[in-house]
């Protein structure tokens, strides 16, 4: 049964949500590189290679995003200012996405990735082994596919033998963050508690908004156990006339959620960004789960809240960059 409303807000007080809300100037983005948590020995450390990995992918989609004019094409696209950033992550090997994507329980890795923004274009891919930038192929997806009549996802063999046939960049080189792989066998289906998911949102000089989504996943999962990261309205969104969502955390959850639809209805309804946002993960803590979320809309109001121990983030308008990993006192 669906919890009351007491129920959740009393679930919530225990949750113990961190994190920001504030106001940027369009054009603007954010960035995450998951939620998770880091024991006491990493945590300074860890967060030092985090905050840098963050702060070059705010800058690979800034340099799309700030171009000035806003011009037709590439340059000032927020779709393509979401898809560098998240490149820039997936490229880095310091997360669970790309090249630094965490194996599943037989020691393969498998990847899922999503882009949506307002003008149309979405697509996902889902259990992909081929290429070097899963987004990158998502992005494809959005070019060839699209409502009403799809694709929209593409998953496994059929996604792969479609970055191939577009020339995709192959994974060359996994750089396995969390468990090595022969750590793998030994693990139980989704009991990798580290994340590391990463996602970007933006909007650009024109008010488009874009969001991008890109995992290998839990680490330790079952071969074709798929999360929210491809699935529209759980673990990525973007909506004109509401907001851009990219979202992190325990994936079943946040589909059976509808957590980025959630956030969607709420602002329709006429609540403030950040009630949705605590309003969504209230729904994820009823059900067991945790994570967080980099969410903006096209007036530059954002947030990037979370209620797991931490959660890499960052973002960046024209008065410069800013990344944190660790809430409060922790570097920024
Ligand atoms: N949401 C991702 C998944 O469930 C994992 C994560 O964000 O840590 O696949």
């Amino acid at each position: 049964m669906a919890p009351g409303r007491d129920e959740l807000y009393r679930h919530l007080a225990m949750a113990r949500v961190q994190g920001e809300t504030g106001e940027l100037v369009p054009p603007a983005l954010l960035v995450h590189g998951g939620a998770g948590a880091f024991s006491a020995i990493e945590r300074a450390e860890q967060a030092v290679d985090l905050t840098d990995a963050l702060a070059e992918a705010l800058e690979a989609g800034w340099q799309l995003l700030g171009q000035a004019g806003g011009a037709p094409g590439p340059a000032g696209d927020a779709l393509d200012a979401v898809v560098a950033a998240v490149m820039s992550l997936e490229d880095s090997g310091r997360f669970n996405a790309g090249r630094g994507a965490a194996p599943t329980l037989d020691g393969k890795v498998e990847l899922d990735a999503s882009v949506m923004d307002t003008t149309g274009r979405l697509g996902a891919v889902a259990a992909v082994r081929y290429p070097a930038n899963p987004v990158r192929l998502a992005r494809l997806v959005a070019e060839r596919g699209g409502l009403p009549d799809g694709p929209i996802l593409l998953a496994g063999k059929g996604a792969d033998a479609f970055a191939r046939a577009n020339g995709l960049e192959r994974m060359k080189r996994w750089r396995l963050t969390g468990i090595k792989s022969a750590d793998a066998s030994r693990q139980q289906p989704g009991a990798g508690s580290r994340h590391g998911t990463v996602g970007a949102v933006a909007v650009d000089r024109k008010g488009r908004l874009a969001a991008a989504t890109s995992t290998g996943g839990r680490s330790g999962q079952m071969p074709g156990r798929v999360g929210d990261t491809p699935v529209f309205g759980a673990g990525v969104w973007a909506d004109r006339s509401t907001v851009a969502v990219s979202a992190t955390g325990t994936g079943e959850v946040f589909v059976v959620v509808g957590f980025a639809h959630r956030i969607d209805w709420l602002l329709r309804e006429g609540h403030d960004l950040g009630v949705a946002m605590d309003d969504a993960l209230a729904h994820v803590v009823a059900r067991g789960g945790e994570g967080g979320a980099v969410v903006l809309r096209a007036d530059g109001s954002f947030a990037a809240r979370f209620n797991s121990r931490a959660m890499a983030r960052g973002w960046r308008d024209r008065s410069g960059p800013v990344a944190r990993v660790l809430d409060g006192g922790g570097p920024s």
